[in-house]
């Protein structure tokens, strides 16, 4: 009983967190979108026939707009954001996607984005670096070997 107890209001405070995390996500889009919306009314004082406002365009003008102006780090941001937040409407977020663990939520704090927990992260970047070690060593060898056609031809 009381283990059952502990269990589920460790889900609410789960969800409770998850809940926040979903405001801190739109809250950074907000923000994102603000910041461009002045730049990009900056950008619109700074033009002569500036007769339309530009809360006065169709939203899907002013989006198509926005999408143009936007840099591409700004883009992968809040295609991030938007990523992480269907996450979120879909219950997979803060769900590891090797290991379907929960991810720790002080990693989620310092890494909203992130699809991995620790544990697969490190293993990943394990993998991946001795991925790396064992294509330098065959590029070694690839050199030697063609160093060696090279002088029977010579
Ligand atoms: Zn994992």
């Amino acid at each position: 009983m009381p283990k059952k107890a502990a269990s589920s209001s460790k889900a609410a405070s789960r969800k409770k967190f998850l809940a926040t995390t979903r405001e801190r996500l739109l809250e950074m889009k907000n923000k994102l979108l603000g910041e461009i919306q002045t730049e990009l009314r900056a950008e619109r004082e700074g033009n002569k026939d500036e007769g339309m406002d530009t809360y006065d365009l169709a939203s899907e003008e002013r989006d198509r707009e926005i999408n143009f102006i936007l840099s591409d780090r700004e883009r992968l941001k809040i295609q991030q954001i938007d990523d992480a937040l269907e996450r979120l409407e879909e219950s997979s977020y803060g769900v590891c996607e090797s290991c379907g663990l929960e991810i720790a939520e002080e990693r989620l704090l310092a890494m909203p984005f992130t699809r991995l927990c620790h544990d697969c992260q490190q293993e990943q970047e394990k993998e991946a670096r001795s991925q790396r070690r064992f294509d330098d060593e065959r590029n070694t060898y690839r050199k030697l070997g063609s160093t060696d056609v090279d002088d029977d031809n010579a």
